[in-house]
């Protein structure tokens, strides 16, 4: 049979704990997903050969007890599986030494501009205005400008300051920061077992058509009927796919950029660096944005670092070349090396405008649009905003009383 309550298109955790929620309110639910594997920027990479077992992080690498809509959706026994990562500290990489945070602070600027944190609102302001404002023009771009860059894998300069750090309840029954025994990777496999949907991987759908109150989902000769319809894949995949029947969105949809970081982890022998334990670097002007290292699930045999690299700049030999700077080691200490290109939207100030603009052209409708584009980029913010658009749909499924029940034939 194909004919579904929900489809979700895209299996990254949007779509993930779209479906989960789905599966959870006993819809018939099929979660689709272009992709050979769940997770989208979950990507944990896992090793084999000479670095059998061991894994880092290619994009998302962290989460926090802060992510209240995901959490939910995990079990007892899935919560038990949430590994605490070790507090180790950032530094700053000049392209010469590592430094602490610390000595980038231009204090005599900062001090004065710091009471300007109580009532400086954000709303509307990019980081560079409101960060200017609060912690001193000389300290946003000496430190500042490279965190958030290093924090958000883009230029950070134009962000939404209301995006950032927004304040959300924090779970106490689970780490404030953690990650999984195998890497976040781990979170999509728990969302994607979920009992009562459908997920198949390697499917990319192609077009939506409507048909009366209902949707029809097409990837190469197999299509899917359903009532309600998520999704959970790029802004400028969602507009390309919303072009024909939703013009309008689409239109709001193309105005979301997306920033590319092509991103690239190696793994060396634990006594062939002498790099002192650390979360991550941020890079200022360097080529890469970020390094982020897998110290904070320390493995005795190996240690791992995955470099954010600005798009475009290096190829693969002058990469190998900066991460051999940093290591204080030759490129043939690298024993083992994976990459991927990430793509994560561009925001710009006055964002929440924009998404109050778009849920005004969904309200009414069967369509629910998930992702990183809407409350922020965090996996705590798709899931929020899945939670948001899940309730969306279910309230209006129970206030029309008339709703027509899905009819037609599929093919699958
Ligand atoms: C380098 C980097 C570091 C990050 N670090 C963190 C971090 O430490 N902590 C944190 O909270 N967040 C982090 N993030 C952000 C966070 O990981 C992402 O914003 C979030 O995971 C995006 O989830 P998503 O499901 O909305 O989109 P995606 O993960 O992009 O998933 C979208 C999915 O849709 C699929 N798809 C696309 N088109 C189609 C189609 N036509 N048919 C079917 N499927 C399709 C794709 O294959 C993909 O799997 C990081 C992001 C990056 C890039």
């Amino acid at each position: 049979m194909s004919e579904y309550d929900l489809i979700v298109v895209g299996g990254g955790i949007s779509g993930l704990s779209f479906a989960r929620r789905g599966a959870l309110q006993g819809w018939r639910t099929l979660l689709l997903e272009a992709d050979q594997r769940f997770g989208g920027c979950l990507a944990t990479q896992r090793y084999t050969g000479a670095a059998e077992g061991y894994w880092t992080e290619l994009a998302a690498h962290t989460a926090y007890n802060s992510y209240g809509a995901l959490l939910e959706l995990l079990d007892a026994n899935q919560l038990g599986r949430l590994q605490p990562r070790h507090k180790l500290p950032w530094r700053v990489w000049d392209g010469a030494r590592l430094q602490s945070v610390f000595a980038r602070l231009h204090w005599p600027s900062l001090l004065p501009a710091l009471p300007r944190l109580l009532f400086t609102p954000k709303q509307g302001l990019d980081l560079r205005a409101y960060y200017g404002r609060v912690m001193g023009r000389r300290t946003y771009d000496s430190l500042l400008r490279h965190a958030f860059s290093a924090v958000l894998a883009q230029p950070a300069d134009a962000f939404p300051a209301d995006l950032l750090f927004r304040k959300k309840p924090r779970r106490q029954d689970v780490p404030r920061s953690y990650t999984l025994n195998g890497g976040l990777l781990g979170l999509a496999e728990m969302l994607a077992a979920t009992p009562g949907h459908e997920a198949k991987a390697g499917v990319a759908v192609e077009c939506i058509q409507r048909e009366g109150e209902a949707f029809r989902v097409h990837a190469g000769a197999a299509s899917w009927r359903c009532r309600h319809l998520a999704l959970a894949v790029p802004a400028w995949e969602a507009a390309r796919l919303l072009e024909g029947e939703y013009p309008e969105l689409a239109r709001y949809l193309q105005q979301i950029a997306p920033a590319e970081v092509e991103s690239l982890a190696v793994v060396v022998a634990r006594d062939s660096i002498g790099l002192p334990e650390l979360a991550g670097a941020i890079g200022i002007d360097q080529d890469f944005y970020s390094v982020v290292s897998r110290d904070v699930v320390p493995d005795a045999r190996l240690r791992g670092f995955t470099f954010h690299f600005r798009p475009g700049r290096l190829d693969r030999a002058g990469k190998l070349a900066r991460i051999a700077a940093f290591l204080g080691a030759p490129p043939e200490a690298i024993v083992a090396s994976a990459e991927r290109c990430n793509r994560l939207p561009a925001l710009k100030a006055g964002h929440l405008a924009w998404v109050s603009a778009v849920d005004r052209l969904l309200s009414g409708e069967r369509l629910a649009l998930i992702g990183n584009y809407f409350y922020g980029v965090s996996i705590g913010d798709c899931a929020e905003r899945a939670k948001a658009e899940f309730e969306r749909l279910k309230q209006r499924t129970v206030s029309a009383t008339t709703s027509p029940s899905p009819s037609g034939r599929g093919q699958g």
